[in-house]
């Protein structure tokens, strides 16, 4: 049975779109030096929403010298007490703005209102009462007696999240005690913007939270710069691994959160309508814009067809549009080039022989649009099993024995999830202990929590972001961190747990 529903457009009154931004520098809206602008856009319509300041070297060298002072002078000296006080505030803020900022995150990003209301921006705010709770506890976090803020940190964060990739980054600097210096993707700015107003509104001091808009060349002479202590990047691994041979040779602190193609397995016991809406949350939400999406469907062959067969009719009854209806489950494509990229990957899916099914579901005519689809026949050498496509395209393989299924999920140069679907306990902490992944979930997907440290193994990046273990990348500690060992062999990395 369908439903019909009727448009139910979340309102965008709420948010006060400025024509234009300035770059956010010691706790001001300023013009950038050379005075380059670029626009924003609306991906589900292609309207223009805003002009965002272009940060060039001069704006940079401000930007850390802001942080630096600030870090010197007030953050670094300040209590952990009131560091927290500061991020408490922060936490308030955006739980009171919670609205406009998932209207503002939907129409920068394209996301489906529904996930940037119950999902973004409740975590975003999580993120920082957590947070705000260790900025007094340090010494007690394992980093020894009295582990020390590393300084000013360069933090660089892509398009799928943009304001829950910030409150990863900015939280845990803050309530170490480090300063920090932005920037926001290229086509998704604003939520960054919104909350350096916050930070004015929290009555954060000057220099703490300084944000730079800018496209790639911002990034890397952001954390080329000489006076930054710590690089956070989240990303790309082609860029990961750019920006690590850049810091080859400093002093300076680097955690990599880079891409993904996480197996999703599929076993025979497994409940398949449960199971189904997993391997649906683990690939459309968000367009499959997400690192750890479970974007490599791995079904035992006895459940394969039952299970496939399931899932079709299920994606048959997604709603893709307006991101701002409150009924749409598949929003736009961030970009025309992320889109781009997605057609090709998917047209090399093809041409290499697997079978490509898509959702009946029409597509708008203007903005960047790609159905939810999925490859059958798909084998371990094709390109949409290896490399990641960050689209809303799902490739199903197969396999006969828990062994099977163990070294199909691990045959990938990328670490960062995996997930499970059995009835059994027993081989679920069979499969965890077997799976090269950062995070394994069991009979659920693409859950998050700030009390959870998140991040990869290999080529998947190094640090954690969350919990305990996301404190050790901002701390200088004379105890050895949660991560017991980094090993850096030439651009792979792995983290022993
Ligand atoms: P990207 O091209 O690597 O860009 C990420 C950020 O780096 C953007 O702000 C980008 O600026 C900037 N940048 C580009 N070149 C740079 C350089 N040479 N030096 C410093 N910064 C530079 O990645 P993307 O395509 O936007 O994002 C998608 C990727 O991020 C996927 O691979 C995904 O898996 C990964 N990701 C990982 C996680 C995680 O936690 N592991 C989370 C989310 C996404 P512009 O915006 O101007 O290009
Ligand atoms: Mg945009």
């Amino acid at each position: 049975m369908t439903f019909e529903y009727a448009p139910a457009p979340e309102s965008r009154s709420i948010v006060d779109i400025a024509d234009a931004y300035g770059l956010f520098i010691d706790g001001q809206f300023v013009d950038p030096a050379d005075g380059r602008t670029f626009p924003t856009v609306n991906p589900a319509t292609e309207e223009i929403l805003s002009t965002v300041a272009e940060a060039g070297q001069q704006d940079v060298d401000r930007a850390v010298r802001a942080a630096r002072r600030a870090y010197e002078q007030v953050w670094g000296p300040m209590s952990g007490r009131d560091r927290g006080k500061y991020l408490y505030r922060i936490a308030r803020l955006l739980q009171e703005r919670s609205r406009e900022l998932a209207v503002l995150e939907t129409l920068d990003n394209g996301k489906p209102i529904r996930e940037a209301r119950d999902v973004d921006l409740p975590l975003v705010a999580a993120h920082f009462f957590y947070h705000a709770g260790w900025a007094d506890k340090l010494e007690h976090a394992g980093f020894g007696p009295a582990p020390r803020p590393l300084g000013v940190a360069a933090q660089v964060i892509p398009w799928n999240f943009p304001l829950l990739m910030l409150a990863w980054k900015v939280a845990p600097a803050l309530a170490c005690g480090n300063t920090v210096v932005l920037k926001p993707a290229e086509t998704t700015p604003l939520t960054a913007l919104a909350f350096a107003d916050i930070c004015r509104q929290a009555d954060l001091p000057p220099g703490i939270v300084n944000i730079l808009t800018g496209a790639g060349d911002t990034g890397r002479m952001l954390v080329e710069h000489p006076d930054v202590d710590k690089v956070a990047f989240t990303g790309s691994t082609a860029v990961g691994q750019q920006i690590m041979r850049g810091l080859a040779g400093t002093s300076k602190r680097l955690s990599l959160e880079l891409g993904g193609k996480a197996a999703n397995i599929v076993f025979d016991d497994a409940p398949v309508d449960e199971a189904v809406e997993g391997i649906v949350n683990g690939i459309f939400f968000n367009q499959g814009h997400v690192c750890c999406a479970g974007s490599r469907l791995l079904l035992q062959e006895s459940v394969a067809d039952e299970v496939l067969t399931s899932l079709q009719r299920r994606l048959s009854t997604l709603r893709l549009g307006d991101p701002l209806d409150k009924n749409t489950d598949i929003g736009a494509i961030n970009s025309a080039a992320q889109l781009e990229r997605i057609h090709e990957l998917a047209d090399s899916g093809d041409a290499e022989g697997a079978t490509r099914w898509t959702a009946p579901c029409p597509l708008p005519d203007r903005g960047y649009w790609f159905p939810p689809t999925v490859f059958t026949g798909v084998t371990q050498a094709h390109r949409i099993a290896r490399e990641e496509i960050f689209g809303p395209v799902l490739s199903v393989l197969t396999f006969r024995t828990p062994d099977e299924a163990v070294e199909k999920a691990n045959n990938t140069p990328y670490g960062l999830s995996a997930g499970i679907w059995t009835e059994k306990g027993s081989r679920i902490l069979w499969m965890a202990q077997r799976m090269r992944a950062g995070v394994v979930w069991a009979n659920t997907f693409n859950r998050f929590d700030p009390t959870s440290p998140f991040g990869g193994y290999k080529e998947s990046g190094f640090g954690r972001e969350g919990g305990i273990q996301g404190l050790g990348p901002y701390l200088d500690s004379d105890v050895v961190d949660h991560e017991a060992t980094v090993r850096i062999g030439f651009g792979v990395t792995e983290v022993a747990r």
